[in-house]
């Protein structure tokens, strides 16, 4: 296989035993349709690297095109998660009690599709993050009410299913083989699998085409020194695949592309812009996250409330690492020009 080149239609994939389905997903956020790859191993069975939403419309697209496909979603190996989003776990309990496989993703993730670190529960507990990014309370309430709405529609994995998922690690296909690389930033333990010698990328939402990779707040490693920095973490994985000689990028949303090296170095000038517009505004007057937000986004709307949040606070923390504002410490945190 050495050299081969990958086309970037759907027939192509399927000649390395790469199968796309589609799972709709509900939230536009995620730039369209959620993808399940299910990639052929050397003795019948597959390896699944995602699984969609678990809502009735995403099991059904699963069911119905892995039927048309003539795939048999018993006969799994091994069910690969990228990271701990739902439309990316969510049939992940199912499917690993249909099939008796495990689910393999890795540590900083674990609790997102097992335990604690659910999002309704990490606002509850860390309700006072919040309030020192300058969010009121009123706010704080809807934002609350929201995410509790949301976990009940997820469908967690069983810890006695899970596998571990490591940096480095090498996974055998049928046609190709890939290595394992963890490249935090849209989540503290995404991972994107590299087949180097044909040149794919399989890289879920390191790398979208349409969509900046949402670096979100996440509070699951700790609010303090542990804080997890999800630009400058974000930045330094996407420098790493920028430089790498791709053929295709398989993401976790849309189908397959190429240009990952201008679409990244697009992505970078994109977020030199943002943070620009927040150095202009801080320099009238000191802010919090909270007051920053019409400053990147001139409309408020509620129900992306925590997607601006996060966008805002992810800036400004690549512009403290650079040393180009300063906390000012209280009860609200504001941040100034150094
Ligand atoms: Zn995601
Ligand atoms: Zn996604």
């Amino acid at each position: 296989m050495h050299g081969a080149t990958v086309d970037l239609d759907d027939g192509a994939l399927t000649a390395l035993g790469i199968h796309r389905l589609e799972i709709p997903v509900p939230f536009v956020e995620a730039g369209g349709p959620a993808n399940v790859y299910v990639i052929e191993d050397a003795d019948g069975r597959y390896t699944l690297f995602d699984t969609g939403i678990g809502t009735p419309d995403g099991i059904a697209a699963l069911r119905g095109q892995a039927a048309e496909r003539k795939l048999d979603l018993r006969k799994l190996s091994r069910i690969v998660v990228s990271h701990g989003h739902l439309d990316h776990f969510g049939n992940a309990q199912m499917l690993s009690e249909e099939s008796g496989a495990r689910v393999f993703i890795h540590d900083a993730d674990v609790e997102k599709i097992a335990g604690d670190a659910r999002f309704a529960a990490l606002l509850k507990k860390h309700r006072g993050y919040f309030v020192r990014l300058g969010v009121p309370a009123e706010t704080l309430d809807l934002m609350q009410a929201a995410a509790d709405r949301q976990s009940n529609q997820i469908r967690y994995v069983e810890r006695s299913r899970l596998g571990p998922l490591r940096e480095g690690e090498v996974l055998q296909f049928k046609h190709f083989e890939v290595v394992v690389k963890h490249l935090p930033g849209h989540t503290p333990g995404l991972v994107c699998l590299y087949a180097e010698q044909q040149r794919v990328f399989f890289a879920d939402d390191h790398v979208l085409a349409r969509v900046s990779p949402n670096p979100l707040l996440d509070l699951s490693q700790g609010e303090g020194a542990t804080k997890f920095r999800a630009l400058a973490r974000y930045l330094e994985g996407a420098k790493w695949v920028r430089d790498l000689e791709l053929d295709a990028v398989l993401p976790g949303h849309g189908p397959a592309f190429r240009g990952h090296r201008e679409l990244l170095d697009g992505l970078f000038a994109f977020y030199g812009v943002r943070q620009e517009k927040l150095m202009t505004r801080l320099a009238e007057s000191p802010a919090s996250v909270f007051e920053l937000l019409p400053t990147l986004f001139p409309r408020r709307d509620p129900g992306r409330l925590v997607l601006m949040l996060s966008e805002v606070l992810a800036n400004v923390e690549v512009l403290e690492d650079l040393g180009r504002v300063t906390a000012l410490e209280g009860e609200i945190v504001r941040y100034a020009p150094s």
